[in-house]
């Protein structure tokens, strides 16, 4: 019986343990950290043994298969050991897409991923499709592989550090959203190895295969050229039209793969240009798989937008309140206030993943009135935009934040919280930076 060792006992590490066991695998699971009663139940459930607040070195060495946890740094000096050791380490979901026969989607990029996904998956599922939908979102793919869910596809979001463990994983359709810094302590600061990264999910297919990917981004398109890819390359765009699988045509978005779709932007249920491109991605995956036009246009036009993303969560004296507590990085934050159509009172900060601002200074110029900073460490905030707005307000807490917004914006004015960074510093994360920022915004 061959052993197999998972790091990291959250939904993905216990999903593998159990894909593991029922395929036969002697397994162990092992967490330097406290493994949740959730995950422990599940473990104790199947019969997995498993350790907590501690790797034990010799037993973890002992392993024919190593399936890590995508949290885990390469730099440890437990990974650099098996590695030694010639020991493979690989994903959850490469190890659960060896026991999945059906189609994947496979959705990558900087930012953007979970909404297309989701949005995807609605289309899908309005076509009347049995969709499995994995990866950060839900039940991990081994699980419902182990729990032999039947499906007519998986449609599943990948982040680099997945496509950095991955050997065959083979997605039919892969869709690459966007390329821009994020996670560069995890790269050597390095763009073109995060990049290289990201570019690995069509490392695998075929000329049967389709890579969706956005032609507007310079850093895929500098890729795509040296990088050798087999698929069929089916580019979307909001510049140009010629050779693109969809486009904007002034009010319309189209997509025209075999043949075309008209869609009036308006209507589309994801407003913003960063959603354009989503909608553009969704639309052609699906038009690849030959789902109806009527079913595509509906769905895209009735998605019910996810929590924590340029979410409009109440108005207060005529100013509007808008969660995006998501925008982890500059590039989605800067979506959020290309998207502001009113002077803007901003809330940013947390915890600084090596940000470059500068994209955002002539947003700030333009839209931004106040800023209210909302972090531990708010030195590099100051720095790129204290002098070009007249308000700036350091704060600690979600409660003083939104109260020192309330006090800054005039009727007609949105207060934003897109913070750009990380939320470790003052909250669990994201999710609990959105909902205190709710709870205060609706207590005014
Ligand atoms: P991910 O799963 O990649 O983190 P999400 O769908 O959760 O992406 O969105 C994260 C943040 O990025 C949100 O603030 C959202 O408004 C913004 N965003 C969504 N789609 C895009 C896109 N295509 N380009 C840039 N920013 C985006």
């Amino acid at each position: 019986m061959e052993n197999l060792v998972v790091l990291g006992a959250g939904e993905s590490g216990c999903g593998a343990a159990i894909l593991g066991k029922k395929k036969g695998f002697n397994v162990f699971v092992s967490d330097k950290g406290t493994i949740s009663k959730k995950s422990k139940d599940v473990l104790l459930h199947n019969n997995i043994p498993f350790e907590e607040e501690k790797h034990s070195e010799r037993q973890i060495l002992g392993a024919d298969l190593v399936i890590k946890s995508p949290g885990i740094p390469d730099t440890i000096p437990l990974i650099q050991a098996i590695e030694k050791q010639g020991i493979p380490i690989i994903d959850e979901l490469e190890f659960a897409s060896r026991y999945y026969q059906k189609p994947i989607i496979a959705i990558t990029g900087s930012n953007g991923k979970t909404t297309t996904t989701l949005l995807t998956s609605h289309v899908f599922k309005k076509a009347g499709k049995k969709v499995i939908v994995a990866g950060n979102i839900g039940k991990s793919l081994a699980k419902q592989v182990a729990e032999e869910i039947e499906s007519d596809l998986a449609i599943i979001e990948i982040s680099s550090f997945q496509l950095d463990r991955i050997e065959e994983f083979k997605p039919h359709i892969a869709i690459l959203l966007n390329i821009t810094p994020d996670h560069l302590d995890r790269y050597n600061d390095d763009f073109e190895q995060y990049t290289a990264s990201k570019l690995r999910i069509t490392k695998n297919q075929s000329d049967q295969d389709y890579l969706i990917y956005n032609i507007d981004d310079s850093a895929i398109c500098r890729y795509l050229e040296s990088t050798k890819t087999r698929a069929q390359l089916i580019p979307f765009s909001l510049e140009k039209r010629e050779g693109t699988g969809a486009w904007v045509d002034n009010k319309d978005l189209i997509i025209n793969i075999k043949t075309g779709i008209t869609m009036s932007i308006q209507k589309l249920a994801l407003q913003g240009k960063h959603n354009l491109y989503n909608s553009m991605a969704a639309g052609v995956a699906s038009r690849i798989l030959e789902l109806r036009k009527e079913i595509i246009r509906e769905s895209l036009n009735d998605f019910q937008n996810i929590e924590h993303r340029l979410e409009t969560v109440t108005q207060v004296c005529g100013v509007s309140y808008i969660n995006d507590s998501k925008a982890t990085n500059v590039n989605s934050t800067w979506y959020a206030l290309e998207s502001m159509e009113e002077q803007t009172v901003w809330i940013v900060g947390g915890v600084d993943k090596g940000n470059d601002y500068d994209s955002l200074i002539p947003l700030v110029k333009d839209k931004v009135k106040a800023i209210v900073c909302l972090g531990v460490d708010n030195s590099k905030i100051h720095a790129a935009f204290g002098h070009l707005v007249e308000d700036i307000f350091d704060t600690q807490s979600m409660y003083d934040a939104v109260r020192a917004a309330y006090s800054l914006a005039k009727k007609g004015d949105s207060v934003l919280l897109s913070p750009a960074c990380a939320s470790f510093d003052l909250f669990e994360n994201y999710e609990d930076r959105g909902r205190q920022f709710k709870e205060a915004a609706k207590g005014l």
